[in-house]
């Protein structure tokens, strides 16, 4: 069985187990810093969703690939800065790291000039972590409006609980702040705790050493240098 097969399994195992369908849980590739051959070889098993932590990194790697083929979807899971919105809209199915009032101004001015917009999720700071991207809990109602008076529609949320606690109390907290505000939509878990954010009502999780092997991190610095 390979890495994706097995990570399918865990998957429908645990959204059984929660009475949940597990055809409403994606699995999102997450594809950052990893070899060519090795995504390539995810992408041959049939996956066709993959996420990407940086703008420039995800151009060199997709910008070429995308085009030939239309059923792979792209999102962006790592922090937008507002001078590579243009890009990102360029390249990214969706968004999922939308967490403040000036790139929620440049995403909204960007679909006015585009008329079109990716999928968005806003990024919540479950942990309210100081070097965590992500709205604070108790400002994310406040943000969903604002996108929403801003004309754009939000699918989920998304978060990152802190690396050294017990995961689900922030996934439950997530899910909480989606229900308060009508969003159906969570991307939570990781490698390592997929199966309880699925358990803890997940509708996409982001594997990436899990699916692919430890990150290469040398091949991420020789990117940065010819970029
Ligand atoms: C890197 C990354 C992941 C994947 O992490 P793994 O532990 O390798 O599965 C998921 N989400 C985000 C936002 C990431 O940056």
């Amino acid at each position: 069985m390979t890495a994706r097969a097995q990570i399918l399994t865990r998957i429908e195992r645990a959204a059984l187990a929660a009475g949940r369908d597990p055809a409403d849980v994606t699995l999102v590739a997450v594809s950052k810093q990893q070899p060519w051959d090795a995504v390539a070889a995810v992408l041959a098993e049939g996956q066709e969703v993959f996420g990407e932590n940086r703008v420039q990194e995800a151009q060199t790697r997709w910008a070429s690939v995308k085009p030939s083929r239309p059923d792979l979807e792209l999102r962006l899971i790592g922090p937008l800065q507002t001078n590579k919105v243009r890009d990102a809209f360029a390249l990214f199915d969706a968004i999922e790291t939308v967490d403040r009032e000036k790139l929620v101004r440049a995403i909204a001015a960007e679909v006015d000039r585009t008329g079109v917009s990716p999928r968005l999720f806003v990024q919540v700071n479950t942990g309210a972590e100081p070097q965590k991207a992500g709205i604070l809990p108790k400002d994310a109602d406040a943000l969903v409006a604002l996108c929403r008076s801003q004309g754009l529609e939000i699918e989920g949320l998304m978060a990152i609980p802190p690396a050294e606690e017990p995961p689900a109390p922030y996934f439950t907290l997530l899910a909480q702040i989606a229900a308060a505000n009508g969003l159906e939509k969570l991307s939570m878990g990781m490698s390592g705790d997929f199966e309880t954010a699925v358990a803890c009502g997940a509708t996409s999780v982001r594997v990436g050493s899990a699916l692919f092997g430890a990150r290469d991190t040398q091949h991420v610095a020789r990117t940065d240098l010819t970029e």
